[in-house]
């Protein structure tokens, strides 16, 4: 399987199909925790993507990614816009000018998205953030790859640790984010951040395997 421009304009298409799918469910979980905005916004930030995908035929994977990130930066807001925007922004810069994406690419692409939010957001695995998906994805990524995975093995690799991640959040205490604001009373509750970055993850994986 190959995973070129076209194929990572059909993941992202599917990130944005699963963002719509799942907005009140996510909205629901920032309404626990949060402001109640998280599916909302999501769902605004990859409609506005899609848009952007009808209108144009960006060449290189990269591009793809890069268009993305520049289109969450400026429509989804809140936290959750600068740092998907970074994680996707880092993604496109990490894997260059390359046509095509290989196993050992998608974790190069992954790494550095998790790198990238980590060094905006300043979180650490355990703060109930989106970094508390994202890191156990790089970790199974790199395993999937090592393992001589393509493309679309990394990433399900990567969704299912994400799912798991996210799923994982629920007993701890948020320390980064609105969620903090309510100390103890944020225990008990599934991070929306963790859960939407599990939901794209999946996405656009089952999206790669075609
Ligand atoms: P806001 O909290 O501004 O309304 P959203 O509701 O869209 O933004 O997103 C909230 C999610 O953003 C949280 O569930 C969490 O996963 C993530 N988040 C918030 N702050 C941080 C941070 N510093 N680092 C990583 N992720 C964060
Ligand atoms: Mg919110
Ligand atoms: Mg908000």
């Amino acid at each position: 399987m190959t995973c070129d421009a076209g194929t990572v304009v059909a993941a992202v298409r599917a990130a944005a199909a699963a963002a719509a799918e799942h907005k009140t469910e996510l909205t629901r979980l920032d309404r626990e925790i949060g402001d109640g905005d998280h599916g909302e916004n999501l769902a605004r930030g990859f409609t506005a993507v899609v848009a952007k995908l009808d209108a144009s035929a960006p060449e290189t994977p990269a591009a793809v990614l890069k268009l993305v990130a520049t289109t969450l930066i400026s429509t989804v807001g809140g936290a959750s816009g600068p740092l998907y925007g970074t994680a996707f922004l880092r993604a496109a810069t990490a894997i260059g000018d390359a046509s095509e994406l290989d196993g050992a690419l998608v974790v190069t692409g992954l790494t550095a998205a998790r790198d990238g939010v980590v060094a905006r957001g300043k979180a650490e695995p355990g703060d109930k953030t989106m970094v508390d998906a994202l890191t156990p994805a790089v970790q199974a990524a790199a395993a999937a790859a090592d393992s001589g995975g393509d493309a679309a093995a990394v990433l399900s690799a990567a969704a299912d640790a994400a799912a798991e991640g996210a799923e994982a959040t629920t007993p701890l205490q948020a320390r980064k984010g609105r969620a903090s604001y309510l100390g103890e009373r944020s225990i008990g509750h599934r991070d929306p951040g963790a859960t939407s970055a599990s939901l794209l993850l999946r996405a656009m994986a089952d999206a790669a395997a075609g």
